[in-house]
């Protein structure tokens, strides 16, 4: 059974806030989710308060969403929206805020919900919300994921339902022109994960595979421009777009081993989400030669590269791995474990026998042991 099911009215424009107000101003009360300075910086902040303003619409904002942000931010900000009366909200940002957001957008609505209830997806309501994404990466403008570090199980996990796709996601290339040029590369690779994984996934269709397809014959021919200094206006929409058509892919086949090791790397190392990904790749790529070659080969294709190319572009772009420590197998196996969806979305089987033996290759490769 394959379903399609993609709700989120996605705008792509130069000026797109100023020149859509009509079709993002969902309520009369509406609260921005944003980390500490991106929405500023990349100016969609003001350009947002300019049009709220012009329209009188009452807004707040909460402007402290961690990178990786945890359940307690979350919550906290859930607080606000309900004492500032919010009846839409608005993410302004990379990944973080914009996850945030869907989860300030559910426990803003519904009252007493435990985190076991909003991590098995047993709400029944959520606010409208409005997707700015400031980074080109996530594609969680067109997700209806939200990924929250959680303090009691000591990992990052997910949730996302229907009622959590963004309503509308506003996309302006001019947003993601003030991130640093590590931040830049790093979401890129995010982006790209998540149609190389989709694709990959036992959850792939024909239809995500057209969606995949288109977005890694795009990677591929813009993957020698990461490295530049700056990046052109072209450039940075073509990056925009590829990390939209990922967060389309993934809505439909979620992601698989790469981002549930990812998160280890993150959690523990405290690398950037799209940062771990990359390094997973040489890893993953072992694997899927053994498991899935027919529709790897063909990716490749897509991308018009081998694997060994690959993997050197992507280190020559993010660096090697940090070295981990060999009884961090044992501990990263076990909190792999915990994802058990995207595990089992995975080409073949990834138990716990093949998770040690994938974070083993990762301790080798990185004390050079390979
Ligand atoms: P991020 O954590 O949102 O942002 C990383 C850094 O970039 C922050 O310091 C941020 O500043 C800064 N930044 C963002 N936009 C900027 C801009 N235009 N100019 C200057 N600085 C800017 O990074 P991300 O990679 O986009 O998101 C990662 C998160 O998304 C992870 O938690 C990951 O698990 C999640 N994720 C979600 C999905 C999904 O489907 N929902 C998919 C993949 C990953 P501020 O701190 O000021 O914001
Ligand atoms: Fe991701």
């Amino acid at each position: 059974m394959s379903s399609i099911f993609m709700p989120t009215k996605v705008l792509i424009d130069d000026a797109v806030i100023e020149n859509n107000q009509s079709a993002w101003l969902l309520g009369q009360s509406a609260l921005l989710i944003t980390g500490r300075s991106s929405a500023k910086l990349s100016g969609a902040e003001s350009d947002v308060i300019a049009c709220l303003e012009a329209n009188h619409i009452k807004y707040s904002i909460f402007n402290q969403i961690e990178n990786d942000p945890t359940v307690e931010t979350v919550l906290a900000a859930s607080e606000y929206a309900k004492t500032v009366d919010a009846d839409f909200i608005i993410g302004i940002g990379g990944g973080s805020p914009l996850d945030a957001a869907k989860g300030v957008a559910v426990l803003a609505v519904n009252e007493a919900l435990t985190l076991d209830e909003l991590f098995r997806n047993q709400f029944t309501k959520a606010l409208p919300i409005v997707a700015i994404p400031t980074t080109a990466g996530t594609g969680s403008e067109v997700t209806p994921y939200s990924v929250l570090y959680r303090q009691d199980i000591g990992t990052k996990v997910s949730f996302g339902s229907p009622l959590t796709f963004p309503k509308i996601a506003l996309l302006d290339e001019k947003y993601t022109e003030s991130l640093r040029k590590d931040i830049a590369i790093h979401t890129a690779i995010d982006a790209f994960t998540h149609s190389f994984e989709g694709f990959l996934a036992n959850r792939a269709s024909a239809y995500s595979d057209t969606l995949a397809l288109d977005a890694l014959k795009r990677f591929g021919s813009v993957i020698d421009q990461l490295a530049d200094l700056n990046y052109s206006s072209a450039l940075r929409k073509e990056l925009l777009y590829i990390s939209m058509l990922g967060g389309m892919v993934i809505s439909h086949t979620g992601v698989t081993v790469v981002h549930a090791m990812g998160y280890a790397y993150t959690v523990h190392y405290d690398i950037p989400h799209g940062q771990a990904n990359g390094f997973l790749l040489g890893t993953y790529l072992k694997y899927l030669k053994q498991i899935n070659e027919q529709k790897l080969e063909f990716a490749l294709d897509t991308l018009g590269m081998s694997a060994e190319q690959l993997v050197k572009k992507i280190q020559g772009l993010i660096g090697s791995a940090p070295a981990i420590r060999e009884e961090e197998i044992a501990q990263f196996t076990e909190q792999t474990l915990v994802q058990s969806g995207s595990l089992a979305n995975t080409s073949g089987v990834v138990d716990e026998v093949i998770l040690k033996e994938l974070w083993k290759n990762e301790w080798r490769q990185s004390h050079e042991l390979v």
